[in-house]
């Protein structure tokens, strides 16, 4: 089968045929149609210091995906041939204290689709029956493709209270534009976001954000007074992994505010303690999906009319793998997806 193949020690991916994945008896076999270019994808193409640390090459990538499923083990019940299906990016040990627990997202033994284990941009991917999801019949397969990041920025946005809370959203890449919808649809009050780049700042506008501005142009304090805000920010949502925007996150939040952190800081930040302790933060670290009640609350929010499809702002086929890429990190786009030739098999 064809399949975006990563090898050690140079920048890019290669096309390559490579052997067909064969499923044990827990397995699930599926023909993948479309993939989302996550950011991992792209530092693991410039091959940056996190990657050779991580990848064992040579490595097919790629973990954001939908598709349909082609076979199962003899152990597996619950999944059809035919059935349109995601697989969750983290695969757990299930023996751990937290998976025994039923707390799978806290597994000290992940290992990431893509990253660890056999990815996603290709014909076919094998994973366990325990990682599949299966869609509802009503959800867009497009989005169906990028649940994934679309659950990344739920279980930020839904790890705390948004119900009538003032929010501010740092980074408009396409996982914070997509947290920017979801704390509208779960009735934040004001959404800020805040991103230096003035195309994602357009796309932020079109998820539904309240007021979007550029930090190195306003102060956020500024942005209180405008809206009418007495106390600071209930809620901050760190997508950016940016100093300055954690910086000045702290710096404007209330008393007993709570900050989620999405964000993959580059180097350690050093944060003013003064300000976490005499106004009472919380600053908590999320990483993935939670398994699978992410995966539910998603399907339940589009089906009572969260839109995230403005996030997808190009489409690619997957021969055209390197112009894809190229968008994708080129700050000039929101989600862009591959789609794959589901006739060639
Ligand atoms: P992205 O890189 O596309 O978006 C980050 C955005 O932050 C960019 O648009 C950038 O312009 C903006 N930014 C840079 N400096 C800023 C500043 N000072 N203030 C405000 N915004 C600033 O990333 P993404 O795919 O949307 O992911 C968001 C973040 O979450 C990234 O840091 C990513 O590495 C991380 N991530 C974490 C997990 C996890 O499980 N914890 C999963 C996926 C992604
Ligand atoms: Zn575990």
């Amino acid at each position: 089968m064809k399949a975006l193949v990563k090898h050690a020690e140079e920048v890019g991916l290669r096309l390559e045929d490579v052997p067909e994945p064969t499923i044990g008896i827990n397995d699930v076999l599926i023909r993948v149609e479309r993939t989302g270019i996550c950011g991992t994808d792209l530092h693991i193409w410039d091959w940056n210091g996190w990657a050779k640390e991580t990848v064992v090459t040579p490595l097919v990538i790629g973990h954001e995906f939908a598709g349909r499923i082609v076979a199962v083990g003899s152990n597996v019940n619950d999944f059809l041939p035919g059935d349109r299906v995601s697989g969750e990016g983290h695969v757990v040990c299930g023996r751990c204290r937290h998976c025994l627990a039923g707390r799978r997202h806290l597994c000290a033994n992940a290992q990431g689709v893509g990253v660890q284990r056999p990815g996603a941009f290709a014909e076919l991917i094998a994973i366990p029956m325990t990682n599949v999801w299966k869609h509802a019949d009503d959800v867009d397969p497009e989005v169906a493709a990028i649940f994934d990041p679309f659950g990344n920025a739920v279980h930020t946005a839904l790890s705390t209270e948004v119900l009538g809370e003032d929010i501010l959203i740092t980074g408009a890449g396409p996982i914070g534009c997509m947290a920017a919808a979801v704390v509208r649809h779960a009735g934040a009050r004001f959404v800020v976001v805040s991103e230096p780049n003035a195309y994602r700042r357009a796309l932020a506008e079109r998820m539904g954000a309240t007021l979007v501005i550029d930090p190195t142009e306003r102060d956020l304090h500024d942005v209180q007074k405008e809206l009418g805000m007495v106390e600071g920010f209930d809620v901050g949502l760190e997508m950016s992994g940016n100093a300055a925007a954690l910086h000045a996150m702290v710096d404007t939040m209330a008393h007993g505010g709570r900050i989620a952190m999405l964000g993959i800081p580059e180097t350690e930040i050093a944060i003013d303690w003064h300000e976490v302790v005499f106004n009472m933060l919380t600053i908590r670290g999320i990483y993935g999906r939670e398994m699978y009640e992410t995966w539910y609350q998603m399907t339940v929010m589009l089906q009572s009319g969260l839109d995230v499809r403005p996030v997808i702002t190009h489409r690619f086929p997957w021969d055209e793998f390197e112009r894809a890429f190229e968008v994708a990190g080129s700050g000039e786009s929101g989600k862009v997806l591959l789609e794959w030739d589901t006739t060639l098999g």
